[in-house]
Parts: structure tokens; sequence; C-alpha cells
């Protein structure tokens, strides 16, 4: 009852409620006593074709090396990155997961009743950092599930220290016009850091010049992952690319090591896989179209995506759980959009074309 170190604590945490991550292949086999081998996962968003052949040798050589510590400043890889963008390895900050660089910019630049600006059904992460440094969350309305730029420029407070826009946006798949993106740059104050979150950039057939307008803009951070399009997500390696200062500033508040050895290893010689990247964008474009005109013929409300999930309504209040335990006992994990206060909604990743026909031959059944 009475814990006597509550008072000491961080009170603001109490506010906190913890990620809720799409559900583990495991959990759903014990759950329901199905054979994991059966069991397929269309919650994460993850590359259905797994991690590149290079970056799964490049592993292998690595684990040899893995009673040594990781290169802390992540030398290699920063290059390897550097060299495919046209920047400096200065440009560039590691991440154990670009989760890890959401949260050095809580650390770097949040202390309590500071706000931070985000799109009203946007990455959960982002509010979860903000509570966790006594900063609240300012979410601007989402018409059509689409970030209103012009909205949350407008939202803009002297208590506002980041303002997060997430193209495309995850859990909706919306994209945020290019002419909006500019007017973000062009109108948010300079002392306020815009973080660009491109996590599913490589999805788009024509994505925004977001490095030059790095190169432009000193408050802009863009935040990339090797989770997705790379097939890497078990790793946990993601980067942000900045200009020097501000580089600098979140290499200041990492530990030491926090991109381990293997990550490293394998994200590089994914990076320079470009063969196996062309291979999911190809099979997400496909299985992207079939999941849509689907949903067409199916009479069901989606929201046309930019990336690699797309969301779909599913009935009523509180259908978008049922059909997530339904789909569930037939060994379909996909993602219940509850949390984000979509009741009526499912978050479906596209998979491998076998998988997208499993899925669409069980909907219908659940419905
Ligand atoms: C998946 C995702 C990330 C990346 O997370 P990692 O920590 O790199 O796995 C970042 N932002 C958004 C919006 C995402 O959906």
């Amino acid at each position: 009852m009475s814990v006597s170190w509550k008072k000491n604590c961080k009170a603001y945490l109490e506010d906190l409620i913890p990620y809720e991550p799409g559900k583990p292949i495991e959990d759903v086999a014990r759950e329901w006593g199905l054979e994991a081998a059966s069991i397929i996962k269309l919650a994460s968003n993850e590359n259905p074709l797994g991690p590149s052949p290079k970056a799964r040798e490049a592993m292998r050589l690595a684990l040899e090396k893995s009673h040594l510590y990781p290169d802390g400043g992540g030398y290699h890889l920063r290059e390897g990155i550097a060299r495919k963008f046209g920047l400096a390895i200065s440009n560039i900050i590691l991440g154990n997961g670009s989760n890890e660089v959401i949260l050095f910019l809580g650390q770097a630049f949040l202390q309590e009743g500071d706000e931070i600006l985000c799109s009203r059904h946007a990455f959960a992460v982002y509010p979860i950092m903000a509570t966790m440094y006594g900063a609240r969350t300012i979410e601007v309305a989402d018409p059509d599930f689409a970030h209103d730029i012009r909205a949350m420029v407008a939202a803009i407070t002297l208590r506002t220290k980041l303002l997060f826009i997430t193209s495309p946006n995850n859990p909706t798949g919306t994209l945020v016009p290019e002419a909006d993106l500019r007017y973000a740059l062009e109108n948010v104050p300079p002392h306020i850091i815009v973080v660009l979150d491109e996590a599913y950039c490589e999805f788009l057939d024509n994505p925004p010049p977001s490095i030059d307008w790095m190169r432009q803009y000193p408050n802009l951070i863009l935040l990339r992952t090797f989770s997705k399009i790379q097939g890497l997500a078990g790793l946990r390696i993601g980067y942000g690319i900045a200009q020097e200062p501000l580089i600098t500033l979140l290499q200041k508040v990492r530990q030491p090591f926090n991109a381990n050895l293997v990550a490293q290893a394998g994200a590089l010689a994914g990076l320079l896989d470009d063969d196996h990247q062309q291979k999911t964008k190809a099979i997400t474009d496909l299985g992207r179209t079939l999941l849509q005109d689907s949903f067409r013929k199916m009479n069901l409300e989606f929201v046309p995506s930019f990336a690699n999930f797309v969301m779909v309504r599913v009935g009523g209040p509180g259908a978008g759980k049922r059909v997530f335990l339904e789909l569930q006992k037939k060994g379909i994990i996909v993602r219940d959009m509850t949390s984000y206060g979509l009741s009526e909604w499912i978050r479906v990743s596209i998979g491998t074309p076998d998988q997208n026909r499993r899925f669409l031959d069980s909907l219908p059944q659940v419905l």
C-alpha cells in the first residue's frame, strides 16, 4: 500500500501508459494453443521477406566478434549512411531503433511543463516520451487522418519545444504533402525543433527532398530506421540526420554503446543492398493494391496508405478489438487500434502474397 519511495519518484510518471506493442507470435501460440509456425504477424509493419541476405551474412560474421564492445562512435555505419546520402558523418546519430533518437530529443530539450506537438493519430511513442520528461503532448486534430500542418503551426506556444511530423504517418498511412512540409519549415520558429519522422519514406515513389531541407534548416532532424524496409526490427537500429550542432548535442545524451555490434554490421550491409529494398517495395506495392481493392469490394472503409500497412474500419465501436481477437484464434495477428482511440479500426501490415491472401480469406469470416 504505502510505498515510501513514491514521494520521491517523478510524480508525472503516474500518467504514463506504457507502449502497447504488436503481439508476439510466441504469445499467441501459447494463449491459443497454436503452432508458432502456423501464425502470421501482420501487426508491426515488419518486412515479410526478412533481412537482406547480405545483412544476414554480415551479422553471422559479426557474431564472432561479440565478445568485443561495439564501435561506440558507429564509424562504419555512419560513414555508410553519410556516403549513401551525400552527407558528413557528423550529420548522423545512431539509435537503438529510431525510438531511441526520439528519447534523445526528449532528454536534450524537454523539462517539466514543456510541450510537444504532434498530429492526433500519430506514433504512440511521442506522447510517451513527453510524459517521461514531464512535458505535455498537444495533439492537433487530423481531418481525414491527415496532418493539419497549418493548425499544428498555429498551436505553437511559448512552451513548445518539439514539433513532430510523421510522413508517411503511422498508424494512419497518410502522407504529408511536400508543400505542407515546406510550410512547416518556413513557419516554425527556429528555436523549435521540427522532427520529421521518415520511418516509411523508402516506400514512397517520390520521397520529398528532406535531406536538402536538413542542410537549409538548423532546427530540422530527420528520423530513419532499419526496422521497416530493411527488415532489421529485431536488431534495434535507427538514426537521425541533422546539422552538426544538433547531432553533437544529441550525442551527449546517449549511452556510450547504444548501437550494438551485430546491428551495426547488419545495418551497414543491408543499407547497401538496393536489390532487397526494391524487392520489398515491389511486394509492398502489390500487397497494398490487393488489400485496398479487396476492402473496397467488401465495402470496408480504409485510409489510402503510402506505407507498408493499411488502416481499415471493421465495424462499430469495439469492433477492432473483437476482429483482432477472432483473427488471432485463426493464427493471424493484426493491430487493434483501440489504444489510439480508434476502436472501430484495425491496422494490418502488408505481408507476402500468401499472408495477404490468408488475411483476406479470414477477414469476412470474423466481421
Ligand atoms: C516503426 C516506427 C519507427 C521506428 O522504430 P524503431 O525504433 O526504429 O524500430 C519510428 N517512427 C515511426 C512512426 C514508426 O512507425
